[in-house]
């Protein structure tokens, strides 16, 4: 049996220490500022970006949330991103996506001010985490936190160890891959067109998955006592649970998988919480290095 990583706990320490932090910056007389951008009514968003707002007051954080009309024009969302780059009490600004169509999501992410690109999108941090820049790159939340749970298992440094990362996107896959990379893994990207997954993934030490294609990793994909990191959230029907009612399963088939994983993470509680437990550590990273002080590490 796998041993489970567990990554509420996890995510737990991470915010008990972004806490202690912002408690620091307090006695210095500043607050970490995080401003999230809403735009129109997509419920999910919704969702995602009221438990941001919400982490970042338990955080002590300076919580602003913008929710804007889904028929605010590009200009317009421009000029409030312009005048939260120049806000001193800002230190993170994250604008959720998707955005409505009228709005071209590549502009606004290139307009945030890169010292406050807390998800990690602006070109300038993607090509500092692709060149090694680590110490002054901000990293999206998403694989920066399922790294955070693979050193627990593994530690940092991942010598000798064969990553498959399974998805090429530029959120997850792409980021995930790079930050294996800089810890000495040999990593191979999956994707759509690769050919034959089932044998690759069983070359991986550290499996991630991140395609949102439910369960569909198989326990015989994974080499025995191999490290499982399943970012998939899919929403699938559970008739068991009663008519209409569904629930939440990840890219792996848990039950199979951890058979012959050494460790792996659930679905929900594994990757899900440390996404945004990271995105308060980039936000008082964020207002760390606004102030002059070291970076601090998690
Ligand atoms: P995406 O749709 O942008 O990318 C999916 C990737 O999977 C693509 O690169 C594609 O090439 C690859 N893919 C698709 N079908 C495949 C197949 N049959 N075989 C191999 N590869 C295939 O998705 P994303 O934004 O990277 O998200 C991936 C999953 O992670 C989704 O389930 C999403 O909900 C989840 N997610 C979770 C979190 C979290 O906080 N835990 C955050 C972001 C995304």
């Amino acid at each position: 049996m796998a041993e489970v990583i567990d990554g509420k706990k996890v995510a737990g320490d991470v915010l008990g220490k972004v806490k202690a932090l912002t408690a620091d910056l307090g006695a210095k007389g500043i607050t970490p500022g995080l401003a999230v951008v809403i735009v129109g009514e997509d419920p999910a968003s919704q969702v995602y970006v009221a438990s941001k707002s919400r982490t970042a007051k338990e955080c002590g954080f300076h919580s602003v949330q913008h929710t804007l009309p889904a028929e605010t024009g590009q200009d317009e969302l421009l000029k409030l991103i312009a005048e939260l780059n120049a806000d001193p009490a800002i230190h993170g600004i994250l604008v959720q996506l998707p955005l409505p169509p009228q709005i071209d999501a590549g502009t606004v992410i290139q307009a945030i001010a890169p010292e406050k690109d807390v998800d990690g999108f602006h070109f300038i941090n993607v090509g500092k985490l692709g060149t090694g820049e680590l110490a002054t790159a901000f990293v999206p939340c998403t694989p920066a936190g399922s790294m955070l749970l693979i050193e627990r298992v593994r530690g940092k440094d991942l010598s000798g160890l064969n990553a498959v990362v399974i998805g090429r996107s530029n959120i997850v896959g792409k980021p995930m891959a790079n930050l294996l990379l800089a810890a000495n893994c040999t990593v191979t990207v999956a994707h759509s067109r690769t050919r034959d997954l089932p044998a690759l993934a069983r070359t991986a030490d550290i499996l991630v998955a991140a395609v949102g294609r439910p369960e569909m990793v198989r326990g015989d994909w994974v080499k025995p006592g191999a490290t499982v990191i399943d970012v998939g959230i899919n929403r699938i029907p559970a008739p068991e649970k009663g008519e209409g009612k569904t629930r939440l399963v990840g890219d792996v088939a848990y039950a199979e998988a951890e058979r012959a994983a050494g460790a792996i993470t659930p679905v929900p509680g594994g990757v899900g919480p440390m996404t945004i437990a990271m995105l308060m550590a980039n936000t008082v990273t964020s207002a760390f290095l606004a102030t002059g002080l070291e970076r601090p590490s998690f």
